[in-house]
């Protein structure tokens, strides 16, 4: 391996590191990742010189929770039991049970839809048990040693106080449906990804690395096996369940049963408590009770001998069609709800405990497909997701629903994506996308208003303050009102807000282009496009030749500039912006000299008098060009203190590194 590839993997590692610990959305299983790492560490042993304190085989982040020896090897083994769809396969287990045993009897358990943890019990100078290790199942010999985030279980025990010298434990970690609804509420409002199911969330929250976390987010536990203990435990499993019960220990509901028709009792009875419980289940589990029977009946290196799980099939529901709504989202996409009622109730449809009245169409091709429109029988069905899905027609409507022809939200026409199956609205100053249109303006790329964040947008678009760019520098004629609605806090907050507004006006007008959110015209396209113009209204008038004539302006672009520019109530909002003061022309004085032209800069790390974007000005002001990583290209690395990656790949690169002082030599 080059040592360039070895940078290329460390990126690499480093990018899934992110994906995994701190945006909980992993794009590759934990096996492709620890191949990955494995590939690193061999690299790494054969060039040793190579490594820095950045490689991700040095730093605690993704790797100390992998690394540091937290693999635990399980005392007995956490193995998963054989599952059966039917009650016959039932019966007849139970009827293969009983010819070995007659006297054989049976505890049948609700089979909890979480993850699986042994806990490990140690007697203490005090004469009680102590929690001394948690592990979860891994593959069933190996797990991971999760003892820190357990202890902020509130279900489990860390003292039993019971006169044995050790005891294990194994149970299910879960979490509760209103925890898992609470997170993801969360989660929108943050607008972060939120979790598919309540299982994959306990799951990552046990496996945290900062258990702070874990205890935040209420994890639950129900204790299910004795895997190891004193004799007196490990007789009747049933016996061993209720002692611990009577000890403070949350186990799992279970059931005492002599007959397969008391066995298939219990199932249906588990299966129509399954909508009150607070959490998900996924089954019910019968084990021989008699616990030195079990290893007569074996089933595989994979399965504990003498269980099997009864699967109950995923629940569901016959729903009608009653509304389909049609919104834009702040994309300006389209998006399609279907609301519906329970055939057989005609209520609410009920499914794995909760009502549920809605459910998302994805987009006109998925609505073609599945025959959608009022009147129409579906069938709905929730199973491990939280969000529930239709699942075939059952009976087709009459007319299948076709998206309306103007955006319900401003009237405009919706425009059809050629190569996507989007229907969107394009009108960026669509009251749907308006706050966003208007947030992107004001962000640090555009015109930099700090204080206009989303929230307080949403406030100023609620109450009829703004509606388009140019109300923004309106706002001053409202201070009194502000002040006394609190938008923007108390006199001091308004005051402050209102002069960054102010302060905004003489920005370069790239920073206005940018902002007007012209598709294809981000930041630095804008910038090179005002480099061919006097002025925003020069631009406005330019023929889509004069555009397309400009370096690195493609017809597409061009095409998007001119839509924007021909529309009256673009020019309209130019004029006004003009009127209140915006800076519409390039002041002659910004491009001071040409000494860095050609040459390409990044910056890292915190230099002693620029700011990040004095710094970028200053580069861009005398020719020079500023990009954002590292490359063959790059001539110059300005570094300031504590850096970060960029260094070493500039280093291994052979790329040019400087102060700022030798940048500001480079220039006077
Ligand atoms: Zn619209």
């Amino acid at each position: 391996m080059s040592k360039e590839e070895y940078i290329k993997l460390c990126e690499t590692i480093d990018y899934h590191m992110d994906r995994y610990y701190n945006q909980d959305d992993p794009e590759i299983s934990d096996y492709e990742y620890d191949q990955l790492m494995i590939k690193l560490k061999k690299v790494e042993k054969e060039n040793p010189d190579w490594v820095t304190p950045d490689s991700p085989t040095q730093k605690i982040g993704g790797t100390a929770k992998r690394e540091a020896g937290v693999k635990v090897t399980h005392d007995v083994p956490m193995l998963s039991i054989e599952d059966v769809f039917s009650k016959e396969d039932v019966v007849a287990w139970v009827d293969k049970v009983k010819s070995v045993h007659p006297d054989c009897i049976f505890s049948v358990e609700t089979k909890i839809d979480g993850l699986s943890m042994t806990l490990r019990y140690e007697r203490n100078k005090y004469g009680f048990l102590n929690l001394t290790l948690a592990e979860t199942r891994g593959d069933g010999l190996v797990g991971e040693d999760v003892t820190k985030n357990a202890l902020e279980i509130s279900d489990v025990k860390k003292i039993l106080k019971l006169p044995y010298e050790s005891l294990q434990l194994r149970g299910e970690v879960y979490m509760a449906h209103s925890e898992f609804e609470k997170f993801n509420a969360e989660q929108e409002q943050a607008g972060k990804k939120i979790a598919a199911n309540p299982r994959n969330l306990a799951a990552g929250t046990l496996r945290q690395l900062d258990s702070s976390v874990t205890k935040e987010r209420g994890l639950k536990m129900f204790v299910f096996n004795i895997q190891n203990g004193p004799e007196e435990l490990m007789g009747s499993h049933s016996y061993g369940m209720d002692f611990l019960s009577n000890n403070g220990v949350k186990t799992v509901y279970h059931k005492k049963c002599s007959t397969s028709d008391e066995i298939i009792k219990t199932i249906d009875e588990i299966a129509e408590m399954r909508n009150e419980l607070e959490y998900d289940i996924d089954g019910a589990v019968i084990k021989i009770d008699q616990i030195n029977y079990r290893n007569d009946f074996p089933a595989g290196s994979k399965y504990s001998s003498g269980h099997i799980a009864y699967k109950y099939p995923p629940e569901e529901r016959v729903v009608v069609i009653d509304e389909i709504l049609v919104d834009v989202g702040r994309t300006g996409k389209t998006t399609y709800t279907g609301v519906f009622h329970d055939k057989e109730t005609g209520k609410p449809a009920r499914l794995c405990g909760t009502k549920v009245t809605r459910a998302t169409l994805h987009n006109q091709d998925y609505i073609n497909e599945m025959k959608i429109g009022i009147g129409g029988e579906y069938k709905l069905f929730k199973s491990g997701e939280i969000i529930p899905k239709l699942n075939g027609c059952v009976t087709a409507p009459k007319i299948i629903f076709n998206t309306p022809d103007r955006c319900p939200v401003c009237g405009s026409l919706f425009v059809n994506e050629e190569d996507t199956a989007d229907i969107r609205c394009e009108n960026s100053l669509c009251k749907a996308q308006l706050s966003r249109t208007l947030s992107y303006f004001c962000s640090i790329d555009a015109m930099n208003i700090i204080g206009l964040g989303d929230s307080i947008i949403d406030t100023l678009i609620k109450n009829g303050y703004i509606n388009n760019f140019a109300d923004i520098y309106k706002l001053d004629a409202y201070k009194e009102e502000l002040i006394a609605n609190n938008v923007f806090g108390k006199e001091k907050g308004t005051v402050k807000v209102l002069e960054t507004i102010e302060k905004s006006k003489s920005n370069d007008p790239s920073k206005l282009l940018t902002g007007l959110g012209i598709r294809n015209v981000g930041k630095n396209t804008a910038k090179l496009i005002m480099k061919h113009f006097s002025s925003i209204q020069e631009l406005m008038n330019a023929t889509y030749e004069e555009l397309t004539a400009i370096n690195d302006i493609g017809e597409i672009t061009a095409e998007y500039i001119r839509k924007f520019f021909d529309e009256p109530k673009n020019r309209k909002i130019i004029d006004e912006l003009e009127a209140a003061g915006v800076s519409m022309n390039i002041s002659e004085s910004a491009v001071t000299s040409e000494k860095l032209k050609g040459l390409t800069f990044v910056v890292t790390g915190t230099l002693p008098n620029l700011d990040r974007k004095e710094v970028t000005d200053l580069i861009e002001n005398n020719g020079g060009k500023c990009t954002g990583s590292v490359s063959k290209k790059t001539d110059y690395l300005v570094v300031g203190e504590a850096p970060g990656s960029k260094l070493t790949k500039a280093q291994s690169l052979g790329v040019n590194i400087i102060s700022e002082e030798e940048l500001l030599n480079m220039i006077s």
